[in-house]
């Protein structure tokens, strides 16, 4: 048998457990040109909250019914496909389920040799791609400028920390709470981070960088946003990543106040969908592994267990409670 989450209610705030349906359902049969996945890693991503909501996005929302959307990674168990044979690892947008059956062409082969399943969902993944075209295209870091980064301890924050530090530059990490803010010094390597939880980010922030910030990568939004554009250099990039803090109250998002800080320091604010750089992917992949290979990269996956703990998983992302790379093993 197969078993699924599936989206029951278009939740107002944080998501409970009426939101969903988890049920046993019979085991999906693949058609030509498809694959029967048994699924291995489920990725928790905070834009998940977003496809909860109804109306216009970068991609429509999930709809009622249907099984929760979420990329995977796992074993192929039939082929109805030419190119994949049962035993095949692959990675793909498999949903919240233990098996899945996609379209060939939407599955990528991945290689447990250079890494287990749950780092092709980290920084080998979408968070990694993120970092990665995030800072280099968007940000475009040049050596020498300063890097501060928020939600530092997470997929995509940890390693932008990672890469800043692999090319010389000065970074400091935001994070909440002093065990996250201590990896994001001890084992990604930043300068230092600052914990929002314990203070205030703003002045914290000059008397770590009284030079200024040459790019900000931001993951939260906010008030944390607001802080580190008070402290641009001129011609600073603020890359808008994400903004967490308001993904379960959308309605009530205000923008920075200061935002003439942009003119002021003659800086840009730019947005970005990493599927946008899906043709570069091969390229962000080879550059991380091969950091991954020679230890300038380590991963932090935070991994739990069970397809029904999927509910209070999901809301961990909006509380800190993960450390990491959110990763659920059905
Ligand atoms: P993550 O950082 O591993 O997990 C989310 C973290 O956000 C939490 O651990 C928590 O860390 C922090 N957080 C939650 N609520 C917060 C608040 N109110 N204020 C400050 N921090 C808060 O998640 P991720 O997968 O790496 O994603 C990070 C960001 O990247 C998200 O905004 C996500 O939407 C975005 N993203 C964007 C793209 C894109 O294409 N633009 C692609 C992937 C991800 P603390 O304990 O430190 O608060």
């Amino acid at each position: 048998m197969n078993r699924t989450v599936r989206l029951a209610k278009r939740p107002t705030g944080m998501p409970g457990p009426d939101t969903w349906t988890i049920a046993e359902e019979p085991m999906p049969v693949p058609g030509e040109g498809e694959l029967l996945v048994e699924v291995k890693a489920i990725s928790l991503d905070p834009a998940m909250r977003g496809w909860l909501n109804e109306g216009k996005s970068y991609i429509p929302p999930v709809g009622l019914g249907e099984v929760m959307r979420a990329n995977g990674a796992g074993v192929v168990l039939e082929s109805r496909a030419p190119g994949f044979a049962p035993g095949d690892t692959v990675m793909g947008g498999f949903g919240v389920q233990r098996y899945a059956v996609v379209a060939s062409r939407h599955a990528e082969p991945i290689d447990l040799g250079v890494a287990p399943f749950e780092r092709w969902l980290g920084v080998l993944g979408m968070p990694g791609m993120t970092a990665w075209f995030g800072l280099f295209d968007v940000g475009l870091l040049r050596d020498g400028e300063t890097v501060v980064v928020s939600a530092a301890a997470g997929a995509v924050g940890g390693l932008v920390v990672q890469l800043a530090r692999a090319r010389g530059c000065p970074v400091v990490g935001i994070a909440g709470g002093e065990a996250k803010c201590r990896m994001v010094v001890e084992r990604f390597g930043a300068d230092a981070c600052i914990d929002y939880k314990a203070g205030d980010v703003r002045a914290r922030l000059a008397e770590a960088l009284p030079q200024g910030i040459d790019v900000y990568f931001d993951n939260v939004g906010g008030g944390i946003l607001e802080a580190a554009m008070t402290h641009l250099r001129r011609r600073a990039r603020v890359v808008i990543c994400g903004a967490i803090s308001g993904y379960n109250d959308v309605a009530s998002i205000r923008g920075p106040r200061n935002y003439l800080n942009l003119l002021i320091q003659r800086a840009r604010m730019e947005g970005f969908v990493v599927f946008d750089y899906a043709p570069r992917f091969a390229e962000a992949r080879a550059g991380i592994a091969a950091m991954l290979a020679d230890g300038r990269v380590v991963a932090v996956e935070d991994v739990r267990e069970g397809i029904d703990r999927f509910p209070e998983t999901l809301t961990e992302l909006y509380t800190g409670g993960n450390m990491g790379k959110l990763v659920l093993r059905p």
